[in-house]
């Protein structure tokens, strides 16, 4: 396949520059050149970029392209949410999701085809896993969502339309580490998104070695999955804590925090029904995360088909989420957001050709139930 413009950062491009011929001197001002013009004015013809050297465009135009996502379908919620289907080839599209409030705009952005996970209350974990994006792919989610909000162009940072991001769409981002990073660092640089490091947030399922990677590599916001305050009751939730049990998850938080922008750790923490949500588990909760500093977000579960979850009841999530106030915790209710479109947590879906066949199990169980 032809090289896609959009896989590079800097470095990358100018290293591709300088294969092209392109004086050493000079690669690194064409790289940023062409950064500023796909990522900050949502240029996708190299023909028109023109402050860039005739010679050196002309070469592009002939053997790379810009090859930005495209849309199979496009929902708005009743509630101002976003979701758009993005076709990623192989029969395999992915979804990205705008949610707009009052003070911001969060883009939440997939990092795979599918999850290999297989947390059992999450919709793409069902599915299975067909394959990691491609840097382009990550990064073009945010090159597609600012191009449909009318958000590139000369506006002042500080009216940005999309001024956040969550990898909190499909897929584990740190199991996708290398292109992960890489998309993060366009979102963070300067001569392209220039987003500050306190904006982009980064949630894990808990894979612990990727964490200490990511803290050295680029550490931005990070948000850990953690829906249990024990480890049986972990294993059972989010199968990956067999491998890295809660104490070794926590120890790498602590690492996290010597590095990341933000002094605290963002714990997600589903509420299910009769599951994972009495008062005795919001106390153990304490108890496990008495040493690290970190805030809450209590995100009522969200069903979809052949789910075996109920969501907690308002009141139960209300007094759970006032055992962790009242033990000084900040204590957040994620509002569930795009629900009429399946567009919250744990119901992105896209389409995946499950490469694992657990989309087949998981009907057959539907089945026999
Ligand atoms: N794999 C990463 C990124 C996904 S983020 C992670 O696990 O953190 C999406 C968040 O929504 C995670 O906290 C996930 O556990 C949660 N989630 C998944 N399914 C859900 C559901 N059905 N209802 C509510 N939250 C869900």
């Amino acid at each position: 396949m032809t090289v896609n413009l959009l896989d590079f950062d800097t470095d990358g491009l100018a290293r591709l520059f300088s294969d092209l011929g392109e004086k050493p001197a000079r690669t690194k001002m064409r790289a940023r050149q062409v950064l500023q013009w796909m990522h900050q004015r949502g240029e996708s013809d190299v023909g028109r970029m023109t402050d860039v050297a005739k010679a050196l465009r002309a070469r592009l135009a002939a053997e790379t392209e810009i090859r930005v996502p495209q849309a199979v379908r496009d929902t708005l919620s009743e509630d101002g949410t976003r979701k758009w289907l993005l076709d990623v080839g192989g029969a395999n599209a992915i979804e990205t999701v705008f949610i707009p409030e009052d003070d911001r705009g969060t883009l939440c952005v997939s990092s795979q085809a599918g999850c290999a996970l297989d947390c059992s209350f999450c919709s793409t974990g069902k599915q299975g896993f067909n394959r990691n994006l491609g840097v382009a792919e990550i990064i073009g989610q945010l090159w597609f969502a600012k191009q449909a909000l009318g958000d590139f162009g000369a506006i002042d940072s500080a009216q940005r339309i999309v001024s956040n991001i969550v990898m909190m769409g499909m897929g584990e981002p740190l199991a996708n580490f290398d292109n992960v990073v890489a998309a993060l660092r366009l979102m963070l640089d300067d001569h392209a998104y220039g987003l500050s490091r306190r904006r982009v947030t980064v949630s894990s399922a808990g894979i612990v070695p990727a964490i200490d990677r990511l803290r050295d590599a680029c550490p931005v916001a990070l948000a850990v999955s953690l829906h249990a305050p024990n480890d049986a009751l972990r294993d059972q939730l989010v199968p990956i804590n067999r491998k890295y049990p809660l104490a070794e998850l926590l120890a790498a938080c602590r690492r996290y925090l010597e590095r990341a922008p933000r002094d605290f750790v963002t714990f997600e923490y589903v509420m299910l029904d009769g599951i994972n949500d009495s008062d005795a588990h919001a106390r153990e909760l304490l108890a496990l995360v008495r040493d690290v500093p970190c805030k809450f977000n209590l995100i009522p579960f969200n069903p979809f088909p052949a789910s075996p979850y109920r969501r907690s009841s308002n009141n139960r999530i209300r007094a759970f989420q006032q055992i962790l106030l009242d033990a000084d915790i900040v204590t957040t209710l994620r509002k569930t957001r795009g629900e009429d479109v399946d567009a919250a947590c744990g119901q992105l879906a896209g389409r995946v050709q499950d490469k694992t066949r657990r989309s087949q199990r998981v009907v057959q169980i539907a089945q026999v139930h």
